[in-house]
């Protein structure tokens, strides 16, 4: 039966929505049993209320409890579940994921070296400049809320905050869907795709809707895909496919809503026209058995934003500070550098707008590079020529990969243990 994907097409729907269906578990030993506490109506005051326990939100947690910080996070999901997301994890994110204490390689990521770019019926091939692995969040997100418990973070789960407001000049207040209400001098707001009222971030004016779906490839072409991240281009969107733990593989796509309404608002519309406007993932889809029933799917994507002010003693993390074009594969990167940065910024009593200021000014170029080369790659002749000039020069590519990260900080963690697909 058909799957309407116009339902999703208005401006309510900010919200992830997981259409059901999981995936096979690679290792059932490598996941990690989670044990959260009840808040029930008890008033709360600590010294950092975090918002959301995605990546930013528990990198932040981790580290504050670390220096000693009274922390209470709050994540509206009652266990870790599939997020749309690549889940590429560029260099700069395994080397901060190291920091925090996360062995990606013990959770079975799969190394990725290579770039792939794929356009009309050509493709090109280049080594990334840095190592890079791939990880489900699913996988990832697990971990990073065990890591957060371990190091002292009350972690409340299955609990959504409402609102957020201040009481008086330095008390914040959370107030949860059973009226709850948690206080705090020091608020990190890290809800990644969620908007809180009061808090949102602008309008997407391209109107992007993003998929998710795993699939199971067919032997012939797993060997060929191994270790390589795929960008395969199409008029209005591009999506990205690559391996990930379990011998399985991530298709992620983005397409702006005007030309998912020319295909009926359909997912398998929307599938077999990237399929024919691209035969190269056409070619790594012949044969592939989708894993999950539906694809899982979100709107209201700002990307190219960054936030530029907030209020004392509100620090904002992660998609809530800023929104980097996908394609890169650097929003986790990011949001864990935004949640290091914000950190040393409270531990060095840094007002919050000073330093959402700066964290500004310090993304600004990456950012606004990644917006340049996303709206390229959404051009009809630069999707024409791209791969072939990626072949004659594929330094290119290098290059791209390098200026849209953020700054990298120390030696990057290498990727040891490669796992068969
Ligand atoms: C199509 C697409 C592909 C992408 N691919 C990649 C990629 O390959 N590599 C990469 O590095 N980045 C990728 N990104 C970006 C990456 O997913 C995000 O930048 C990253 O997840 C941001 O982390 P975060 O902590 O801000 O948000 P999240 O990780 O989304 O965490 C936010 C958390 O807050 C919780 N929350 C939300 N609202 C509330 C509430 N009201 N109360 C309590 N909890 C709440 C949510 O449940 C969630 O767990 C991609 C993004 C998109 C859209």
């Amino acid at each position: 039966m058909g799957f309407k994907l116009k339902y999703f097409a208005t401006a309510a729907l900010l919200m992830q929505t997981h259409w059901g269906g999981t995936i096979p578990v690679p290792d059932p030993k490598k996941e990690i049993p989670v044990r959260t506490s009840i808040l029930n109506r008890i008033h709360v005051q600590d010294d950092v209320l975090i918002l959301g326990g995605g990546v930013a939100g528990c990198a932040a947690s981790i580290a504050l409890a670390g220096k000693g910080r009274r922390v209470t996070l709050i994540e509206r999901e009652p266990t870790p579940r599939h997020k749309v997301c690549g889940e590429f994890l560029s260099g700069e994110a395994l080397e901060d994921l190291h920091l925090l204490g996360i062995d990606v390689t013990s959770l079975g990521a799969v190394p990725i070296h290579y770039v792939r770019l794929a356009a009309a019926r050509r493709a090109a091939e280049a080594p990334l400049p840095f190592p890079a692995a791939s990880l489900t969040r699913r996988a990832l997100d697990t971990a990073l809320i065990a890591e957060a418990i371990a190091a002292g973070v009350r972690v409340e789960r299955g609990r959504n905050v409402q609102a957020l407001s201040r009481t008086t000049s330095d008390v914040w207040q959370a107030t949860l869907d059973d009226g709850t209400t948690c206080e705090a001098p020091t608020v990190f707001l890290a809800t990644g795709k969620h908007d809180l009222r009061g808090y949102a971030r602008p309008e997407d004016p391209q109107r992007w809707v993003a998929f998710k779906m795993y699939f199971r490839l067919a032997p012939a072409q797993v060997a060929e895909f191994a270790n390589a991240s795929e960008l395969m281009l199409y008029p209005g969107g591009y999506s990205g496919i690559q391996p990930v733990e379990g011998g399985i593989a991530n298709l992620c796509c983005v397409v702006q809503q005007r030309h998912l309404a020319r295909v009926g608002h359909r997912w398998e519309n929307f599938l077999a026209k990237m399929q024919k406007d691209c035969p190269h993932l056409a070619m790594r889809l012949a044969g592939a058995e989708p894993l999950l029933a539906k694809p899982i799917a979100i709107t209201h994507i700002p990307y190219g934003y960054i936030r530029p002010t907030t209020e004392n003693g509100l620090y904002c993390i992660g998609d809530q500070a800023a929104v980097i074009p996908s394609f890169t594969g650097d929003g986790i990167s990011i949001a864990l550098h935004t949640a290091r940065c914000a950190v040393a910024a409270y531990l060095a009593a840094e007002p919050a707008p000073l330093f959402q200021a700066k964290l500004r000014s310090a993304l600004l170029a990456q950012m606004r590079l990644a917006e340049f080369a996303a709206d390229g790659l959404n051009n009809s002749f630069a999707r024409a020529v791209l791969p072939f000039c990626l072949r004659v020069w594929p330094g290119v590519m290098r290059v791209t990969a390098k200026l849209t990260r953020v700054a990298q900080h120390a030696a990057v963690v290498p990727i040891q243990s490669p796992v068969e697909i």
